[in-house]
């Protein structure tokens, strides 16, 4: 029938990528959406096939940020080829709603569908890594992902500095770890501004939390990314930052957190 249909095309798609990279946070806003993007760069630039898949169905972006946002995939009789950015085979709702400003009404099931048909229906080809940019939090997204994806899975976690004293963060550990899912690590982002004229560095949000946590989680500490007013523009500017400025410190944080993760 036609479930068990969906289910083989899913085993055969995630019998070709090697690695599925969970990007998760505690909450909104803290970078995860950026750090996934550039993360997946980073991970291209490795010389590694990588895919780079846009969950969130409330609000994608990856579709701004790579400046893609009037595109639209075309559908074959295999399935929906993924837009290519840069050697990045890329996939969002986003790029599949008529309007970018067209609001997504779903309720779970839904979602756990269109999850499925992502992973499913797209025609992803032999990856080495699809990194997947989850809404904020521990919902339904997250969730019908880890689930599709089934062992195999690993996840990372993005933070700022101040949230780590909130609860937020370890309800993500405490989702990888009942869904059985490995973490690879936490990301500490916008840690320590540089400041542009004197390149002095101010701990706007704090310091170490993160580490601080890692530590007391017992989960790896992957690396800090400073705070850049240049990430802000590239975001808007569908110019990835690590694409624009491989040579600051956060580009650097970026392509170590790759070559650990
Ligand atoms: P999330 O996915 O967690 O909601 P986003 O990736 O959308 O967060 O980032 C929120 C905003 O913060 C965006 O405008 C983005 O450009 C900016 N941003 C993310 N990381 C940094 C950073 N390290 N330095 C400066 N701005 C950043």
């Amino acid at each position: 029938d036609e479930q068990f249909q969906a289910r083989q095309r899913l085993e055969r798609n995630l019998c070709q990528i090697d690695n599925k990279i969970l990007v998760m946070s505690g909450k909104g806003g803290v970078g995860k959406s950026t750090t996934a993007l550039n993360l997946a760069l980073a991970l291209a630039k490795e010389g590694k096939a990588v895919g780079l898949l846009d969950v969130d169905l409330h609000g994608p972006s990856l579709p701004t940020m790579l400046g893609m946002a009037d595109q639209r995939p075309h559908a074959t009789e295999e399935g929906i080829i993924p837009l290519e950015f840069q050697g990045l085979r890329v996939m969002s709702i986003g790029f599949l709603l008529e309007q970018s400003d067209q609001a997504m009404i779903m309720r779970g099931p839904m979602k756990h569908g269109a999850i499925q048909q992502f992973l499913a229906d797209v025609v992803w080809g032999p990856l080495d890594v699809l990194v997947i940019d989850c809404p904020p939090g521990t919902g339904d997204e997250p969730l019908s992902a880890a689930q599709l994806l089934g062992r195999g899975a690993d996840t990372v976690i993005v933070t700022t500095p101040q949230d780590v004293a909130l609860v937020d963060v370890e309800k993500s550990i405490s989702f990888s770890r009942q869904l059985n899912i490995n973490i690879l690590g936490i990301i500490e982002n916008m840690a320590g501004f540089v400041c542009p004229h004197c390149e002095e560095v101010t701990d706007l949000f704090g310091r170490g939390g993160g580490e601080k946590l890692a530590d007391k989680t017992q989960v790896p500490f992957l690396g800090r990314i400073p705070l850049d007013p240049r990430m802000v523009v590239a975001g808007d500017s569908g110019k990835p930052f690590i694409l624009d400025h491989p040579d600051t410190e956060a580009a650097k944080a970026l392509q170590h957190v790759a070559q650990t993760a």
